[in-house]
């Protein structure tokens, strides 16, 4: 069959747990599927230690990437076609400007092809926010990391900074004061955004100082980082902080901006949707995961999301 001359009843965009899911839940109900991912796995595939998927007391990033993958295949049989390493570039609606569910139309336009689908579920997740100050370009992986449990222990022995307050931050430089000299944490507001019970844990630590109400204002060094300098929002000083290695923990942006002249997204680009059946602002278009504006964001929860999007879906292909 020719994907690009068929119109299939879904297309799923992701790779992660919220796609994952909704692809085995739509081949289990029949639905006619084009399964378009960048990679398996999403955002923890980079994690050491998983402990919080729930049926598996711990588990490895990339164990969590295989075995999402496996896991389709095992049930897509000639309903879900998976088409991985190809990313999605614009999704547009080719037809239903009516009420009738059946007649709606939308592309998908990929770097490799096009395909056409009745209904489309958005679960593109989402991807670290980047330090946006001067020198932060140019020292990115030479000194600046965005992935602690990925690079971390390069930094073995040398004074390191956390940039963020919140618990991606804290959970970050508690790993860092497992080997390194000493980890400075600076954030942006008068008052933590972590929990506080991590927020104690880790300052009990004495290699550990946290700095509040700063605004980072560049990175110097040679062919490696040397300096981060801030200013103290209070007393308006300068401090030129010496220091190896810059861990960023400041947000993420979901990955929306291909579907951003079709759907409605708020103002941190994350796709509106009803929490109840994950519907967006366009009818036939349903979004899950990190990259949705949920209050909250975890593995399990994309996936839970994905499946609440998929009965929404089967009962809208089939005019309930
Ligand atoms: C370092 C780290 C550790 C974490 N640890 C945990 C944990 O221990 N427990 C927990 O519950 N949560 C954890 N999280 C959060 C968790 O990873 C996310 O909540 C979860 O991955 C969200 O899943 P998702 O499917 O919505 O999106 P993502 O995981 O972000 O997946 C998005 C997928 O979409 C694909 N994609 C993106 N754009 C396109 C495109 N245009 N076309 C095609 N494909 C595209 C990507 O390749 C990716 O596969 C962690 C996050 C990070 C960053």
């Amino acid at each position: 069959m020719n994907p690009e001359s068929t119109i299939y009843d879904l297309c799923i965009i992701g790779g992660g747990p919220a796609a994952v899911a909704a692809g085995v839940y739509a081949s289990r109900k029949r639905l006619k599927t084009v399964f378009i991912a960048k990679e398996f796995g999403g955002q923890s595939s980079v994690s050491e230690e998983i402990q919080n998927w729930i049926g598996t007391p711990t588990i490895s990033g990339s164990k969590l990437a295989s075995s999402l993958k496996e896991h389709l295949k095992t049930y897509a049989g000639d309903i879900v076609e998976i088409y991985e390493g190809e990313t999605v570039i614009e999704v547009t609606k080719k037809q239903g400007d009516n009420s009738v569910q059946a007649d709606y139309v939308f592309s998908i336009k990929t770097d490799k092809s096009i395909y056409s689908a009745k209904a489309v579920l958005i679960a593109t997740g989402s991807s670290r926010r980047k330090l946006n100050v001067p020198g932060a370009d140019k020292y990115e992986n030479k000194g600046i990391v965005y992935c602690a449990s990925c690079d971390g222990p390069l930094f073995a022995d040398m004074d390191v900074v956390v940039i963020g307050g919140g618990n991606a931050g804290f959970e970050t430089a508690a790993q860092l004061l497992a080997y390194c000299k000493s980890v400075v944490l600076l954030h942006k507001n008068e008052e933590f955004k972590a929990d506080e019970i991590t927020v104690k844990k880790v300052l009990s630590n004495p290699k550990m100082h946290a700095i509040l109400n700063t605004e980072i204002l560049e990175v110097t060094g040679g062919d490696f980082v040397e300096k981060l300098i801030y200013k103290e929002k209070e007393t308006v000083n300068k401090v030129e902080l010496p220091v190896s290695g810059i861990f960023v923990e400041i947000g993420s942006t979901p990955a929306t901006a291909y579907i951003s002249k079709l759907i409605e997204l708020d103002k941190f680009g994350q796709v509106v949707v009803d929490p109840r059946n994950q519907q967006t602002s366009v009818p036939g278009v349903w979004a899950a995961g990190d990259c949705t504006n949920g209050l909250y964001h975890q593995n399990n929860i994309a996936a839970g999301d994905a499946v609440k999007a998929l009965e929404d879906i089967y009962m809208w292909l089939h005019g309930k």
